[in-house]
């Protein structure tokens, strides 16, 4: 365990230059304090977990002091927003402070969002608030705790200084933890600014730092694009299956490690619905719930555009080629875990997509489901569960086939069954209305609730004693609650 001044520091982004990103030093908050943190990212950096409690952790992360060894930088990149190119984007209110390495001897950049102003702020003030900061960190943590691939976060601290949104609110900052903060957009802006060689240079510092096996293929350069599209379809896999919906996929929000990155005003589905527009800035439901799996795909070309300097275009076309195969896969392969079958049939994907169907405009809970369907044997499960259908009849034909395959599926004890359903369908997830809860206790000065609200959601699959109403459907106010796109 180490205290916070044993962080052993090696800025391997910062000594590409300043070509790719510029010094610029954290602006301090008024009066930090720590608002929640996580053991479980602390532990990513051999943290001992007391230490968030000191006065120093608070004022490292609301930008008061600073390791002699980080080299803070905002990066440069650009980006598609919404299918336009913006040419210049860039980290406009957060730092790279610098990449640290524990003592499994594995990489995290420690960037910290909300730390002021740089280059790229744009129109922006360079801060973020309490509100979108606590979003981040419950969802970072929550989707790990799903196993989901995400960026972590350490820690929120919170302060005392105005920040303008629809209203005043406080500033903020949030301690994000990831291999790398190198997005689609960082090729885009060096493609586009026709900078051949310092694109290289990224290439080679992303193959070298992140795709280290890519390099005894013999195209180095397709083999990371391929294990780029197959980490996301794998990534976007995984929100489908768990209902999460990012919000604003632009390019210049999709990890060049297929993690889930740059939270928008996401959503985890209550009630089950695929044309489900989490940011209600997305007038055309460019992001909507089923759109992000071809978005995926859309942002996967924007990439392979930027990489047409260095693999030709007939071979990226076919690495994108397996993006829909890749997806399928994982998917399917998800959603029978979920179903609790431990076979694969031809037909399973029509049992998936019935099941959808029926749900659809039905006010089904997704989550709830899920996790009620393996609380029971199949035919005891699907009886109980009818009733929360609009089409009953079709339910019961669902039904029927779906405990026909249960029964061609094998023979296991209704204990077997629950244990491994239960393994992958979560009783508790981030509800929109829950982090509302915690958001407006935090803003009035108790963080009691978010931190108990991401200790429960740090073992989701797990029940927890006392903690039944984070398992609950969302009351009517928390329904359909307009998440501010402002953060
Ligand atoms: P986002 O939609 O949060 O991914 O941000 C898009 C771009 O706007 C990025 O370049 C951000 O750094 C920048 N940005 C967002 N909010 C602010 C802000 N309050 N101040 C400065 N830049 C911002
Ligand atoms: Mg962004």
């Amino acid at each position: 365990m180490k205290a916070l001044d044993e962080l052993t520091f090696d800025n391997r982004f910062a000594r590409l230059g300043d070509a790719f990103s510029t010094h610029v030093l954290p602006e301090p908050l008024d009066e930090p304090r720590l608002v929640v943190a996580s053991k479980a990212a602390m532990a990513l950096l051999d943290l001992d977990p007391a230490v968030a409690q000191t006065p120093v952790f608070a004022e490292l992360f609301g930008g008061h002091k600073l390791w002699a060894e980080a080299e803070p930088r905002a990066m440069v990149y650009s980006g598609h927003q919404f299918g336009g190119y913006t040419p210049q984007l860039g980290d406009g209110r957060g730092l790279l402070l610098g990449e640290v390495y524990n003592e499994a001897g594995e990489h995290w950049d420690l960037h910290l969002k909300g730390a002021g102003m740089t280059p790229y702020s744009r129109m922006g003030d360079g801060r973020a608030v309490l509100r979108s900061s606590i979003r981040e960190f419950l969802a970072s943590e929550a989707l790990h705790a799903l196993g989901i691939p995400t960026s972590r976060a350490l820690c929120v601290i919170g302060s005392s200084t105005p920040v303008w949104r629809e209203k005043q609110e406080r500033g903020a900052m949030v301690l994000r933890l990831a291999h790398s903060h190198i997005r689609f957009g960082h090729f885009e802006y060096f493609y586009y600014t026709k900078k051949p060689e310092q694109q290289a240079e990224l290439a080679e510092h992303v193959l070298n730092l992140h795709y280290p096996e890519c390099r005894e293929q013999p195209e180095p350069y397709l083999a990371m694009f391929r294990e780029i599209v197959e980490r996301n379809a794998e990534m976007i896999a995984k929100w489908q299956a768990y209902g999460f919906c990012h919000g604003v996929m632009n390019t210049d929000n999709m990890s060049i490690l297929g993690i889930t990155f740059d939270f928008g005003p996401f959503a985890f589905l209550d009630d089950f619905d695929a044309h489900f527009i989490c940011n209600h800035s997305d007038h055309e439901g460019r992001y909507s719930f089923s759109n992000q799996v071809p978005i995926g795909q859309w942002n996967l070309s924007a990439l392979a555009q930027a990489l047409t300097p260095f693999i030709s275009v007939d071979a990226l076309k076919e690495a994108l080629g397996l993006y829909l195969q890749l997806y399928q896969a994982h998917y399917l392969d998800l959603m029978r875990r979920r179903l609790g079958l431990t076979t694969a049939e031809e037909d399973d994907q029509t049992l998936v997509e019935g099941l959808l169907k029926l749900m659809q405009n039905s006010g089904v809970d997704y989550t709830l489901f899920f996790r009620r369907l393996g609380d029971e044997s199949a035919t005891l499960a699907v009886a109980r569960l009818r009733d929360d259908f609009v089409d009953m009849a079709g339910f019961d034909a669902w039904a029927e086939r779906y405990k026909a395959r249960v029964a061609r599926d094998g023979d296991y004890t209704q204990e077997q069954r629950r244990e491994r359903m239960h393994a992958v369908n979560p009783l508790y997830i981030l509800r929109n209305y829950l982090a509302q809860n915690a958001i407006a206790a935090a803003e009035a000065g108790d963080y009691s609730e978010i931190r108990r609200l991401h200790e429960v959601l740090s073992k989701p699959f797990e029940e927890q004693a006392g903690m039944e109403q984070y398992a609950q459907r969302p009351p009517d106010w928390g329904k359909h609650l307009e998440i501010s796109c402002s953060s």
